[in-house]
């Protein structure tokens, strides 16, 4: 791999950066594979390159029916916080929010971390309390937050309403100062040139049909591109995950929803924090070039569709205009939709199957871009290793069977 730096952003200025080399490969499918990863999504990528990097396992093929970080990856919000409730939450989120501390470094690609600091504003007396306790339940965990009170959140967020006769006044707030955002797409591209350099065939408009089983044994995976072999096959698909695990006869405790963002036009800097209004529903943040990005919660009914709609649009900025008047005044530049996997207890499932050889990572539902990074690390691990990583352990499959749900509707309640 090239490395980008000073030196090599002067050397290629002198040819007009017309000898860049390509970042990643585009290589014809092998026959075989020791892994094969389906869904090049942030997921699969950091599962790759954790794979190749920490566990030297670099016959591996990252297979992607679109183009990679097409999916969720590239259509999310890029919020980062790792303020979950449960302590199993809290051990992997955290992972991966101190991962994406030093990612730019360890992938030489500019992820554009920005920790900028996170609120969850606290608009009634029960979600206060609610807060209260993830706060002390996170500063137990190790975890940096505080609870701030109205006028410091009116001194972070000057455009914010803080009359006290709103419809939901702001009482105060809880304060994760390393949370924030991140570049979704670089995130995807980073993990993806890492990947490459160490030998993984990333292998775009190849789609998985169904998954080849030898009696209780993986085998491999039939696929536009033709049959490939394999050892072993990981599941990193999110959305789509269901029909795909159905293929290998595993059934999913998952569905699938459509969730939903825009941006508006792009303004002078007006808010240089994030902030989630999980009351009304809404969450806002800035980008670097100026458009407000604004999500809000999961359509209500299942859905593959991919798009966006007027009714869910309006009911995210109607939750949101009381709580930021100035964005009634704004102009819409682009909404979407991404399919995100979601369980019922509102947590990931990332580990081994009844198949031997089979593997899986999903159920991050609408809260996996900020999980990026230790998913992968603790997912290449499980793979490599054929046993869960102590920390994805606790989100195997089986809790479905034991009953050892793992809730986070709430911390998830806008899970970004
Ligand atoms: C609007 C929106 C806002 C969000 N905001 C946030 C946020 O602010 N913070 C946060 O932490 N999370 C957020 N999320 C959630 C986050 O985007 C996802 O949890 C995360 O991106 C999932 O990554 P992934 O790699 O598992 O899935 P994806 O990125 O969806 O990747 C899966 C890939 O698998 C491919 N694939 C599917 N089926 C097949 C097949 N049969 N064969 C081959 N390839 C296949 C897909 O094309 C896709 O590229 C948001 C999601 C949405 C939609």
């Amino acid at each position: 791999m090239k490395l980008y730096s000073i030196f090599s952003l002067a050397r290629n200025a002198l040819n007009y950066h017309k000898d860049w080399p390509r970042a990643w490969r585009s290589p014809e499918p092998r026959p075989e594979y020791d892994v094969v990863i389906i869904g090049a999504g942030g997921h699969g990528l950091a599962t790759a390159y954790y794979l190749a990097k920490e566990h030297k396992v670099t016959n591996v093929a990252v297979l992607e029916k679109g183009w990679l970080g097409g999916g969720n990856t590239g259509r999310n919000t890029t919020i980062i916080r790792s303020n979950y409730l449960q302590d199993e939450s809290m051990a992997i989120y955290e992972l991966s929010r101190k991962l994406y501390e030093d990612l730019s470094q360890e992938l030489n690609f500019n992820t554009m971390f920005s920790p900028r600091g996170l609120l969850m504003l606290c608009q009634t007396e029960h979600e206060l309390r609610a807060m209260k306790r993830t706060n002390h339940a996170n500063r137990l965990a190790g975890i940096e937050a505080r609870m701030i009170d109205t006028a410091e959140v009116k001194r972070l967020v000057p455009i914010i309403n803080d009359s006290p006769n709103a419809r939901y006044p702001i009482l105060g707030a809880y304060y994760q100062p390393r949370g924030g955002t991140g570049r979704h797409d670089a995130v995807a591209w980073g993990y993806a040139r890492g990947a490459d350099s160490r030998g993984v065939d990333i292998i775009q408009n190849c789609e998985v049909f169904k998954i080849i089983r030898d009696d209780d044994r993986v085998t491999g995976v039939e696929t536009s591109r033709g049959t490939i072999r394999a050892k072993k096959v990981a599941v990193v698909t999110a959305g789509n995950t269901s029909p795909l695990m159905q293929s290998a006869g595993v059934n999913m405790p998952l569905e699938s929803v459509c969730l939903q963002a825009l941006v508006s036009e792009p303004i002078k800097p007006v808010i240089d924090v994030v902030v989630m209004a999980n009351t009304v529903h809404g969450y806002i943040s800035q980008s670097d070039k100026g458009e407000l990005v604004i999500g809000g919660g999961a359509d209500a009914y299942n859905n593959y569709s991919q798009k966006g709609t007027l009714p869910a649009l309006e009911h995210t900025i109607t939750a949101l205009v009381e709580t930021f008047p100035i964005i009634s005044r704004l102009r819409t530049m682009r909404m979407w939709g991404g399919i995100v996997d979601m369980t019922g207890d509102r947590s990931p499932i990332i580990g081994k199957t009844d198949v031997k050889g089979l593997y899986v990572n999903c159920g991050w539902g609408t809260g996996g871009f900020k999980a990026i990074p230790g998913s992968g690390f603790v997912f290449a691990d499980t793979i490599a290793n054929d046993r869960p990583h102590p920390i994805a352990a606790p989100f195997g499959l089986d809790r479905f069977l034991e009953g050892r749900l793992i809730d986070e509707s709430v911390a998830a309640a806008v899970a970004h």
